[in-house]
């Protein structure tokens, strides 16, 4: 099904990470501008250095003659981003799985034969559906392939279902640009290795069918899986009743009654709502927007809430807390 003017002025193109988000809640689709690639932006984490790594590695070719210099691809990459392997969280970790993961990619991605044609992020588009993203690696030889590199917590012994969609949707692109499905579409973990789901043409018109149809879907449906990273929390209404209601356990929101500043520079914060008194501790100040002043309307997502009584709820704040002030302006 080819997709709609109207459907294109409110969504736009989709790309398969985005799907996942689009299918759990309509209302929390956002525009991904058209195919293209995007500027490589600062490294901040472990899985972008590895990605940058496996970028280089297979552009070099080094995969064939070096197998075992994608860890040392890793180093260059930190080098060139200005930071070293153990400042980043998880780098050593990631570092090793490299060292051990590197030979086993650089075997299967052999397995498609010497003349194969093997790229990197480069964009594959289905302009029809508007969808549109940028796998990992594309082979194509007397094996085709599409993989997608894990390298964190997603490093898991099976796909989630997020993933699982994600890959259908590669593949998916991947037909529409070369005529065919890969012979393999794959999640390539560095902690397990290969994981390979089934992309039967069935599996793959499902998905994308899934997509087209959230498309069409309208109104806000809130679920602790889609609203954890969603963008437009804080002024999400339908959101916020769902916490009223205790749907969504990692929300507060109310007026500050009390502010303080601990020896360590974490900020805890007193806060009445309508319903309940909450103290919030562990906030650190780069994750608030706004100030937070006593009397100011605030909004917190993924907290963790550690007790509840009459008196008062005690919640902790980590390292994906974000606090808003004055979310409603
Ligand atoms: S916050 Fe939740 S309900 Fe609101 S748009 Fe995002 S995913 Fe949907």
């Amino acid at each position: 099904m080819a997709v709609s003017a109207d459907t294109e002025a409110k969504i736009g193109w989709v790309t398969p990470a985005a799907a996942w988000r689009l299918c759990l809640c309509p209302a929390s689709a956002s525009h991904s501008g058209g195919p293209h690639k995007p500027a490589p932006g600062p490294v901040e984490n472990a899985g972008q250095a590895a990605h940058l790594a496996l970028q280089s590695w297979i552009e070099s070719r080094s995969f064939i003659d070096r197998p075992e210099s994608l860890a040392q691809s890793f180093d260059d990459a930190c080098t060139s981003a200005g930071v070293h392997v153990s400042e980043l969280r998880n780098g050593r970790m990631t570092r090793a799985r490299l060292v051990a993961r590197g030979t086993q990619l650089a075997a299967l991605l052999a397995s498609a034969g010497s003349g194969a044609d093997i790229t990197c992020e480069e964009p594959l588009a289905d302009a029809s559906r508007l969808l549109w993203g940028i796998p990992d690696i594309v082979v194509r030889g007397s094996r085709t392939m599409v993989l997608d590199l894990k390298t964190g917590a997603d490093a898991a012994t099976d796909v989630s279902e997020s993933v699982r969609l994600q890959l259908l949707l590669y593949s998916h692109l991947f037909r529409f640009t070369y005529g065919a499905l890969p012979a393999v579409t794959a999640a390539f973990s560095l902690a397990h290795g290969l994981i390979e789901i089934p992309a039967q043409p069935e599996a793959v018109d499902l998905a994308v069918e899934s997509v087209i149809a959230a498309r069409h879907a309208t109104g806000a449906r809130p679920s602790p899986e889609g609203c954890r990273h969603c963008p437009r929390r804080f002024a999400c209404e339908s959101h916020w009743a769902a916490v009223h209601e205790g749907d969504l356990a990692d929300a507060l929101e109310g007026v500050i009654s009390e502010s303080a500043t601990a020896e360590s520079g974490l900020i805890a914060l007193r806060i009445s709502s309508q319903a309940s008194k909450h103290l919030v501790t562990g906030i650190s100040d780069e994750t608030i927007r706004g100030d937070v002043a006593v009397g100011s309307h605030v909004r917190i997502v993924r907290a963790l809430q550690l007790s509840s009584s009459e008196r008062q709820a005690m919640w902790r704040g980590g390292k994906t807390t974000a606090v808003e002030v004055d979310p409603l302006g």
